[in-house]
């Protein structure tokens, strides 16, 4: 039976989930936790760890370890967000070859799908552990607000992973899907979603098993790691204050602070105030040793946050009003994302819906069980789940003067399509630059270039005379495409979108074979380990059985000579990386253990 998992690609935290017998479930990892942190590192051997491994060992490895590259994905490298990056990552981030940004690790460049696909690969070995078979499809996540090509890279990282995303869905309308899930609901909510880098707000209308969206707004560049970022910035001040000594421009010290950063804000969810200890965090040229001990209390650190915090809270009163709506006609308001422990998040979203908001989902889990419940559905034959989505951004085009003419409105219901007819300016003019954007300004500039073609071969005609219709369209994933037909001959154009960021189809074919070859030199080296290993246990095993073999037999002192040679060559060969010869090797210490067993037992 065909099973689709779920997976909520995180900023901090990745979780995957699929439905089972009916009901869906999050799958844990090796580790027995639910979710997986979206950590990804080169160790010096070049060898990749992700998850709680590459986590741990950030402190010494700060610069080859990457966290949130989820804020990277997508970004033009001259966006103000990467340059944010630029300033506050230990790993380096440098131009890539479309305009997009690259992370370089270990001399070796990176592209964000590239990283992401490292993540999304090792959710799909957790998926796989539990199911008992590789899962080839999945629905993946993405903060609503995500444009085009930040969903295109994801749907890219997926490829590279070797995993096919079938539908991508948003994140908050998950969370919805898996409120709803099993529940015959006639109402109206708003999910108000803050994990570790993004913010969304969805409101939806549940009815008969339709969930529609009204409208979503959010900001892709607000999270976790912003209010993580004030209370570095503060102990960082307040160090140097005491100290004059900055603690950001040693990567090991800031990489300590930005985990006693998280861990603070975590504790002060629970406890009016939180010690942070950190010590030894500097140690000055005369050899002192510098510590930073101190305390942080809820109300200093929501001093340094609030305006994060309100800032949420315009973006919701900006999104009920495009959806018409008041805050009493919301039913019910469902907080997802890990950010929304904090008390005053819950306090002030309180106090604007007028409402304490629902416990019914779990904030860390909702969004992956809702993309699990939508692939079931997507699966062929079911289907009772019915999603109708809105596309976060409007889609339009470059005019004449640098304006900016909305073909699709924000919060246009997805799948939807717009046709638009152009026609030549002069005479005799064969070809008409199209230039497509996404956004609200009525500048052209100040949106998110997705692409620009050229219509060409047009016919030599006066001016105004040649029509041609192109067809913009914008699929169920949020991923916009371009058709074009020549009104004359009817004949279709195929037009390819020129990529302005992300990865070209070469570079992403050449990312699928240098994965695989990745994965299969590791599956090499972990089953050369594994033999390595088994021959070192045998050696013990023998050593030990002749030690204590009891009387010195003639057969045992025979033994002890066979056995010198034999251990003596297994231990030349554990430094080979020679597969052959290790299985040699193991199979004459076989040999040797049989015999010794039989003669220690005869004895
Ligand atoms: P998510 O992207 O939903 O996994 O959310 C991750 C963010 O939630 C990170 O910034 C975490 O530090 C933050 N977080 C997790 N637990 C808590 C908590 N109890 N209080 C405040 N923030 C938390």
């Amino acid at each position: 039976m065909e099973r689709i998992i779920g997976i909520d690609l995180g900023t901090t935290n990745s979780c995957v989930a699929v439905v089972e017998a009916g009901s869906p479930q999050v799958i844990p990892n090796k580790g027995g936790y639910k979710t997986t942190p979206s950590a990804v590192a080169i160790t010096d051997s070049g060898r990749r760890l992700v998850g709680q491994m590459a986590k741990r060992q950030a402190i010494t490895n700060a610069e080859h370890t990457v966290y949130a590259a989820k804020r990277l994905i997508g970004r033009k490298w001259d966006s103000s967000e990467v340059r944010h990056c630029i300033e506050t990552c230990p790993y380096e981030i440098i131009q890539g070859p479309h305009d997009d940004a690259r992370i370089k690790l270990r001399g070796k460049e990176y592209s964000l799908p590239e990283i992401s696909s490292i993540i999304l690969q090792e959710m799909k070995i957790v998926a796989e552990d539990f199911l008992g078979e590789e899962p080839e499809k999945a629905v993946v996540t993405v903060p609503a607000y995500f444009n085009d090509n930040q969903r295109k890279a994801t749907k890219d990282a997926g490829r590279i992973a070797g995993l096919d995303i079938i539908r991508i869905i948003n994140e908050p309308t998950a969370a919805a899907l898996a409120y709803g899930f099993g529940k015959d609901l006639d109402a109206t909510v708003a999910i108000y979603d803050l994990g570790g880098g993004t913010f969304d707000i969805s409101i939806l209308d549940i009815h008969e098993g339709v969930f529609d969206v009204l409208s979503t707004a959010g900001d892709t560049f607000l999270g976790g790691e912003d209010f993580d970022a004030r209370i570095i910035e503060h102990l960082a001040f307040e160090f140097a204050r005491e100290h004059r000594v900055d603690l950001r421009n040693d990567q090991m010290a800031l990489q300590r602070l930005r985990d006693a950063a998280e861990k603070a804000k975590i504790e002060l969810s629970s406890m009016d105030e939180t010690e942070i200890s950190l010590p030894f965090i500097h140690s000055m040229d005369n050899g002192e040793a510098l510590h930073l001990q101190t305390t942080l209390s809820r109300e200093k650190f929501e001093e340094l946050v609030i305006d994060l915090v309100q800032r949420t809270i315009k973006i919701c009163q900006a999104t009920l009003q495009e959806s018409g709506l008041e805050v009493e006609d919301i039913d019910d308001v469902i907080l997802v994302g890990g950010m929304t422990r904090m008390p005053r998040i819950q306090q002030d979203v309180a106090d604007y819906f007028g409402k304490p908001p629902s416990k019914q989902v779990h904030p860390d889990e909702a969004v992956a069980l809702g993309a699990a419940v939508q692939g079931d559905a997507l699966v062929e034959g079911r289907g009772d789940v019915l999603l109708l989505d809105v596309t976060p951004h409007s889609l339009g085009l470059m005019v004449h003067g640098g304006g900016f003419e909305v073909l699709i409105e924000a919060n246009s219901t997805i799948p939807t399509s717009h046709s638009h007819i152009f026609t030549t300016v002069r005479d005799g003019q064969t070809s008409v630059k199209i230039v497509v954007l996404q956004g609200e300004s009525e500048r052209a500039e100040q949106n998110e270039l997705l692409g620009e073609f050229v219509l060409s071969g047009l016919r030599h005609a006066p001016a105004g005379e040649v029509e041609i219709e192109v067809t913009f369209e914008i699929s169920a994933d949020g991923i916009v495409s371009v058709h074009a037909t020549d009104m004359e001959t009817g004949k279709k154009q195929s037009i390819t979108v020129t990529a302005t960021s992300g990865l070209t189809e070469d570079e992403i074919e050449a990312m699928i074979s240098e994965n695989e070859d990745y994965l299969v030199e590791l599956k090499r080296s972990e089953e050369l380990e594994s033999q390595r290993d088994r021959i070192r246990k045998s050696i013990r095993e023998v050593e030990k059985l002749l030690a204590n073999g009891g009387a010195d037999t003639d057969l045992v002192a025979k033994l002890k000579d066979r056995a010198a040679d034999v251990v003596a060559g297994a231990r030349n060969c554990l430094d080979s990386g020679d597969a052959d010869s290790l299985a040699s090797a193991g199979e004459d210490l076989e040999k040797l253990l049989q015999s010794v067993r039989a003669a220690v037992q005869s004895i």
